[in-house]
């Protein structure tokens, strides 16, 4: 595995690569990785001759008061993940490489960035679909893959790409659990022992609404009243919605397409998020796929 610092050198690199016919895959992240990380990598394996993962706390898509300068960090782990599970180059690219003097270009995801997570978080999306696009046009993979943990973020790289005619395939990968049901996150490190616990209550809800929605329940508001019942030790919920999981345009009245509940939530200072999809498919994570390219 080669660790990769700095952009031009990357070019080179992808270039030979190219040149030799490779299929490029990639897997952006902030780092810290987990089981979550390596299986969007292991996804990328299956499909693509090489794989380019990517580390980098966005400063763009941090708020003032949130967790930029805290957030966890420990490259010798997440290079020996990346080495164990086959990644070919790893890109750990400077702030100060990306955002030159002078950065004023940004990308808005426009109504769909200021919904849920975007109306707790103001300028979070415009943030991330900024980097996304940056990663995208640096490494110019043939498909990029991104994990279903983070819904709305799918839904607006999605939708960026398919506007904007990016060359690219997006894929989504499912959701990782811990054992015990806990959707993995990099942020799940910050939980004291007793929060944790707390924080099941988070992936108790989702399930027991994927199985109210197998029995046949199909309205909306009793699908998101059965969640909310259970999300009772979170300290403060911020949303429980039942969406179009491609859109994220709310849906009211019967589930008809394919839907998402998401659920964010505080357990002290931590912010957690999480979502199930609700549909009759066997495997709805891949409805998630963007197949063609936009022309
Ligand atoms: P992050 O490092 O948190 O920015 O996440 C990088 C990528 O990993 C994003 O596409 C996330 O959606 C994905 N990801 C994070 N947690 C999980 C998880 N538990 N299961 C699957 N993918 C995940």
């Amino acid at each position: 595995m080669r660790i990769v610092r700095s952009i031009p050198e990357l070019r080179v690199l992808l270039k030979t690569l190219r040149k030799q016919g490779s299929r490029v895959g990639f897997v952006p992240t902030m780092g810290y990785l987990h089981e979550g990380h390596a299986s969007l990598i292991q996804h990328c394996r299956a499909r693509c001759d090489s794989v380019i993962a990517s580390i980098f706390v966005n400063p763009t898509q941090f708020g003032p008061d949130e967790d930029f300068e805290r957030y966890p960090h420990d490259l010798d782990h997440d290079q020996a993940l990346c080495l164990k599970h086959g990644v070919t180059m790893l890109l750990i690219p400077e702030a100060t490489e990306l955002y030159t003097t002078g950065f004023s270009t940004f990308i808005d995801p426009g109504p769909m960035g200021q919904i849920l997570c975007g109306s707790y978080r103001p300028g979070h999306f415009r943030g991330v679909a900024t980097i996304v696009a940056k990663l995208l046009n640096i490494v110019q993979p043939d498909l990029a893959f991104f994990g279903q943990k983070d819904l709305q973020q799918a839904a607006i790289v999605r939708r960026m790409v398919w506007d904007l005619n990016m060359p690219v395939e997006l894929v989504v990968a499912p959701t990782i659990r811990e054992s015990d049901g806990l959707a993995m996150s990099s942020r799940n490190s910050y939980l004291s022992i007793r929060d944790r616990i707390r924080a099941l209550c988070i992936s108790r809800a989702l399930l027991a609404t994927a199985n109210a929605f197998q029995k046949g329940a199909r309205s909306a508001s009793e699908l998101v009243n059965t969640a909310k019942q259970l999300l009772v030790d979170l300290d403060e919920l911020q949303y429980c919605e039942l969406v179009d999981a491609l859109t994220m345009d709310p849906i009211e009245g019967e589930v008809k397409r394919l839907a998402g509940l998401c659920v964010a939530g505080k357990i002290g200072k931590t912010r957690l998020i999480d979502n199930v999809l609700l549909s009759e498919s066997a495997d709805p994570t891949r409805l998630l796929s963007l197949v063609a390219i936009p022309d």
